[in-house]
């Protein structure tokens, strides 16, 4: 059984709903850690765009109530823009 879920949470085919939450989470932030240099947005950009989600009225639980985004994702990518051009 535990062979089972260790394998689980190491496979890159699950849909989200197969995983578990801190998989899930896992994946996510290995995504953000994993971007490549020039898509990636610099710290101070990145950091720059969750405070200004952190006061957004569309933030709910990391996700853009606006777009259906996880804004940590989004803003981890340079091009991403703002659904309401806040950042
Ligand atoms: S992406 Fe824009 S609209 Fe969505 S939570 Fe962040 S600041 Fe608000």
């Amino acid at each position: 059984m535990e062979a089972q879920e260790s394998a689980r949470k190491r496979c890159y085919r699950c849909l989200l709903r197969e995983m578990d939450e801190a998989a899930y989470m896992e994946t996510l932030y290995r995504h953000i850690e994993r971007l490549d240099k020039s898509v990636k947005a610099d710290q101070a950009l990145y950091e720059g765009r969750l405070e200004t989600c952190k006061a957004c009225g569309y933030l709910e639980a990391g996700t853009c109530q606006a777009c259906g985004c996880y804004v940590e994702l989004r803003a981890a990518v340079k091009k991403s823009r703002c659904p309401y051009k806040k950042w």
